[in-house]
């Protein structure tokens, strides 16, 4: 079968790496790709936003299934157009996709299937939100309702940040993202992500991992769009993961079905761990990256008919995922400046060396200059290994990360330091 991967993330080349194991796969294209990508794939020049062409490139390919990576064109309403034309997709339509795409529909759904979350309020205009701040303690979190690629979300300590956000936010900083904002309650706890594939009706588990959002070292400095990850996140126990599914979930999954938006694809859910059990923070309509990475490193099924099971809406014929028990982690290498403007054209070499040490090198901001690779993005590699432990997993991806030369770019030394101190106990 030929396959479409849209995307050319880190997440998208351990995607590419995976669906090219499957004795299923006859052509794997991708568009845009990158370097790591056009290992696995035929890169085409494809934009996602023109979906017209993209219906034309599947017929003109024979494509089987299209693989969508990033959320905005699922937002964007590419899985429909798709569809509709008969081509298998594994990724949500434009409505299903609001559980990412706006923050007060994924809130209200809470409400109404008695998900629990952080208590909320949806406002669309400043003075309503500056008088809506009575509702709620310290600190409390502001966020802009759309796609704000993670720079939507406050965590105001005083009311004076608050206002101060609430005025930026509808100042028009954040375009039609910060058309509405999100007031809520600040919960307290340790986060983690679960990833659970569903047709619309069956749910099948795809494991979970934790994340380093900031930029420094002991979790300090701006955020970022992850600096590292690593799976399974153990705080997540099996009795929690079936708390997981049975209250947010599979509620979810249901009310979307009973309201005429099955979901279709990969839910990721991102949690935080309360004292009064697990709380829904948001939904991601897609795999998270770098978070994916680590799930395919865990991943020993046939990646390819695992994601079409859940695009023909057969996932309930499908045993449960595959993932090994060993711990995966990985490593993110960033241009130096990143989170803001990052150094573009810094050569990057070492990638086999750090291959031959057992890891995988996915590649996410790169180019290909005259046969050298260049970092071309913020994030630019994801250097990943698998361990018994963490521990042994973070020294395994260290010892790659330093196989690799690029003198422009930066990592966080401490990726699993919560995890590696639980082990270390
Ligand atoms: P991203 O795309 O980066 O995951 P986002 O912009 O979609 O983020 P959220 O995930 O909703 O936004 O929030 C980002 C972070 O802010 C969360 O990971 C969490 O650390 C914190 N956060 C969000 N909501 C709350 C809350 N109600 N209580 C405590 N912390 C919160």
């Amino acid at each position: 079968m030929n396959i479409l991967l849209l995307g050319g993330g880190g997440r998208e080349h351990a995607l590419a790496w995976k669906l090219a194991q499957s004795p299923a796969l006859s052509t794997l294209y991708a568009a845009p790709g990158n370097p790591g990508i056009a290992q696995h794939a035929t890169l085409v020049d494809l934009d996602a936003t023109d979906h017209r062409a993209v219906v034309d490139f599947c017929l003109r390919h024979s494509i089987g299934l299209v693989v969508i990576g990033p959320e905005a064109p699922l937002v964007d309403g590419l899985a429909d157009n798709l569809r509709v034309k008969g081509y298998p997709v594994f990724g949500p339509g434009k409505k299903a996709a609001q559980l990412e795409g706006s923050k007060g529909f994924t809130k209200d759904l809470c409400k109404r299937a008695h998900i629990p979350t952080a208590a909320y309020e949806r406002l669309s205009s400043k003075d309503g939100a500056l008088a809506a701040l009575d509702d709620f303690g310290l600190p409390v979190v502001i966020k802009a309702d759309g796609l704000a690629a993670g720079k939507g979300v406050i965590i105001a300590e005083t009311r004076e940040q608050a206002v101060e956000a609430i005025e930026d936010m509808f100042s028009g900083a954040f375009g039609a993202a910060g058309a509405e904002v999100v007031l809520e309650e600040f919960m307290v706890g340790e986060e983690a992500s679960f990833f659970a594939l569903t047709d619309g009706s069956a749910i099948l588990p795809f494991g979970s991992a934790q994340d380093h959002k900031r930029v420094g070292d002991g979790d300090t400095g701006p955020n970022t769009g992850g600096m590292g990850a690593y799976s399974p996140a153990r705080v997540l126990t099996p009795e929690l993961e079936a708390e997981v599914i049975e209250k947010i979930v599979r509620p979810t999954v249901d009310t979307l079905a009973a309201e005429g938006m099955p979901y279709s694809g990969v839910l990721y859910a991102g949690l935080m761990l309360t004292a009064e059990g697990p709380k829904l923070i948001e939904y991601n309509a897609r795999f998270g990256d770098p978070e994916c990475q680590v799930l395919m490193m865990r991943f020993d099924g046939d990646l390819v008919e695992l994601l079409l099971a859940v695009a023909q809406g057969r996932l309930a014929e499908q045993g449960p995922v595959q993932l090994a028990d060993r711990t995966a982690l990985t490593v993110v290498m960033a241009a130096n400046g990143y989170p803001g403007t990052p150094e573009k054209g810094g050569v990057i070499t070492g990638i086999d060396a750090a291959e031959a040490t057992g890891a995988r090198v996915f590649h996410a901001g790169t180019a290909d200059r005259d046969g050298a690779i260049i970092a071309q993005g913020g994030r630019v590699l994801n250097v990943t290994a698998t361990g018994g432990t963490v521990k042994a997993a973070q020294q395994a991806a260290y010892e790659a990360v330093d196989a690799i030369g690029f003198p422009t770019g930066f990592c966080r030394r401490d990726i699993g330091w919560r995890e590696v101190a639980r082990e270390e106990g």
